[in-house]
């Protein structure tokens, strides 16, 4: 038996960060930036309106009120959009809308709810102080300025910054496309009626669903028969489309595990016992001539996806170029006691069941049998309880991964009814997620 860490010390040493890409901006997202982006413009461009109303000289609005407004002749209108390079003359205005670019000589906008809103002669009831309401040419982003540097995630707001500095495209690390492949002659597609001894390939879609929640591309191919050649077969034909590959079943010391048959012949997975529970037989290594990483995962529904947070998620987010871990675990106390296996890592399924005075307090999850796929789905995190604990007691602080790369605090309601009230924004659900875990 080898240990958790030692089992992904190992995937960490050997997963890299895929080669660099120049992708549009449109088929960047999740991607990390392997440049730093520098902007290639001014923002603002040029100066403009921050308001609808009127520009003008701050000077001439001087001593301006509702009772003595200032009276000028608006000279014409300027919208967004509008390319002309319109010149003020002292002792005039222009009208003049959001975005639109400030006429030479303005050195104000008064907004148009500081007048009468005239179009031929405007009456200014406020004094403009200078520079008033106008957005300054650069006053955002330098030309030549680094806004985005290599390693950052392009999300939305990354994107938007991109693509406002003049970059339709970035040099970026891909997202990995991972292929899940589901071994086991008992197996039928999602939708189908099992008959006596088949079961449906849930771990499949799990998994692909669990891979494109990181943010990397998933696919897959279900109901690979238990038999070597099939899979030998298969593996082949996916390792060109795929960067990484996930399979479940068939490594276990079962007489028709075919796919331990298969790649212990190969001899480049390595397959161990691994001291936790669930997920105990692990196998990892690299395939084909690219060296495609494969994790061969148990078959056991609640196994496959813990092995698939502790050792796969990692993997694939290096190989997205990004971090292998991005959330921390949070410690909380357990509402109840619990035994814990002798010299193995527990991965517990446990719910959120209160965030009282910044302590989370948790509890299992229904039954912990690594076939049990009802208190899986209801399971807000994984408690982490080392291998020389056999017991935990009720009060004891436990560590807490969160699942599906959520923080397990957020399983809760930690605003009060009183806090949200007439603000709907913050969802109904946020305040119901601690009842129905309760
Ligand atoms: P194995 O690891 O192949 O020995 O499978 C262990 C247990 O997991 C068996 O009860 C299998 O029927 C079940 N199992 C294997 N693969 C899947 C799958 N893709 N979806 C759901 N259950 C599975
Ligand atoms: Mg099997």
């Amino acid at each position: 038996m080898i240990a958790v860490e030692e089992h992904l010390a190992r995937i960490l040493a050997t997963v890299r960060p895929l080669p660099a890409t120049r992708r549009a901006l449109d088929g960047a997202q999740g991607c990390v930036l392997a440049e730093d982006l520098r902007s290639r413009v001014s923002l603002p461009g040029f100066d403009n309106s921050a308001m609808d109303g009127y520009a003008l000289l701050a000077s001439d609005t001087e001593g301006a009120s509702e009772s003595s407004p200032v009276h000028l002749p608006v000279d014409g209108d300027i919208a967004a959009g509008d390319t002309t390079r319109h010149r003020l003359r002292a002792g005039h205005s222009f009208r003049i809308m959001t975005g639109a670019p400030v006429p030479e000589g303005a050195d104000a906008v008064v907004p148009v709810e500081q007048s009468d809103g005239g179009v031929v002669r405007v009456a200014i009831h406020h004094g403009a102080a200078h520079g008033a309401h106008i957005r300054a040419r650069g006053e955002d982003v330098g030309e030549g300025q680094v806004v985005l540097r290599a390693g950052t995630r392009l999300g939305p707001r990354q994107l938007a910054l991109a693509a406002a500095v003049g970059h339709g495209d970035a040099l970026v690390v891909p997202l990995p496309r991972v292929v899940v492949v589901s071994t086991g002659d008992e197996l039928i597609p999602p939708g189908s009626v099992p008959g006596f001894g088949q079961v449906v390939d849930s771990n499949g879609p799990m998994l692909a669903a669990a891979a494109r929640d990181l943010g990397v591309v998933a696919s897959r191919v279900g109901g690979v028969a238990d038999e070597p050649d099939t899979v030998a077969r298969v593996l082949r034909q996916q390792l060109s489309r795929a960067d990484a590959i996930v399979t479940t079943g068939g490594v276990s010391m079962g007489a028709y595990d075919a796919v331990k048959a298969v790649l212990s012949e190969l001899g480049t997975v390595q397959f161990d016992r691994v001291a936790m529970q669930p997920g105990k037989p692990q196998g990892f290594g690299v395939l084909g001539a690219e060296a495609v990483p494969v994790f061969t995962l148990p078959g056991n529904p609640v196994s496959s996806l813990v092995s698939f947070e502790v050792f796969v998620a990692p993997a694939l987010r290096r190989m997205a170029g990004r971090a292998p871990f991005e959330t921390a675990p949070v410690i909380a106390r357990a509402d109840e006691g619990f035994r814990s296996p002798a010299a193995k890592t527990q991965f517990a399924r446990v719910v959120v069941t209160s965030h009282d005075s910044e302590q989370l307090r948790v509890r299992l999850a229904g039954g912990q049998g690594s076939h049990v796929l009802g208190s899986l789905a209801d399971a807000h995190g994984l408690a982490v309880v080392p291998p020389e604990v056999t017991q935990v007691e009720a009060g004891d602080e436990i560590l807490v991964l969160g699942l599906d790369g959520t923080n397990p605090g957020d399983h809760v309601h930690v605003a009060t009814a009183g806090e949200t009230a007439g603000r709907p924004w913050f969802g109904a659900a946020a305040l119901t997620a601690a009842g129905s875990a309760g």
